[in-house]
């Protein structure tokens, strides 16, 4: 006598169920992460860091617009000197020259104005960069891109002396 043989099927049905409804909600809370010691930035107050950081958006998109149309403005004169005679040279060259001093300060602003908003970022802003101390926010208030506090730079403004 042959015994049967169940033939079952080799392959696993074993899907997920379908359509039951609701989808099972992943667990809100995981474990706490254990209290980590950062070194501890600068509390500066959330609304001030706000108002700083669009004053910094909004001057930085003024700044950018003037050296770019600043930088046409020089290009399209230098173009015009080409064109035209070289007789009144002379009166441009001045204004060139302050045209051009303007245009390195805005860029130097830019440059400070992105390194404060890079520090916005990563949380360490508002800390003076010789000292470690919280810049004053008073001092934040008027110098937004500042990265030293009154007492360095005093001290640098002294040593460039
Ligand atoms: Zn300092």
């Amino acid at each position: 006598m042959a015994t049967p043989k169940k033939k079952t099927s080799s392959k696993s049905e074993a899907a997920a169920p379908k359509a039951s409804g609701k989808a099972k909600v992943a667990p809100a809370k995981t474990v706490a992460a254990p209290p980590v010691e950062k070194p501890k930035p600068p509390q500066i107050d959330p609304e001030l860091l706000e108002e700083i950081k669009n004053e910094l958006f909004k001057k930085k998109q003024e700044l950018g617009s003037n050296v770019s149309n600043e930088l046409d403005d020089m290009r399209e004169a230098a173009e015009g000197h080409h064109l035209a005679d070289m007789d009144d040279l002379g009166g441009d060259a001045h204004d060139e020259e302050t045209q051009y001093k303007i245009l390195e300060i805005e860029s130097a602003e830019l440059g400070q104005i992105d390194m404060a908003l890079e520090r916005i970022n990563n949380g360490t802003f508002g800390m003076c960069e010789t000292c470690e101390k919280p810049i004053t926010p008073d001092r934040l208030r008027a110098l937004p891109f500042t990265n030293l506090c009154i007492t360095c730079k005093r001290q640098q403004e002294a040593n460039d002396r």
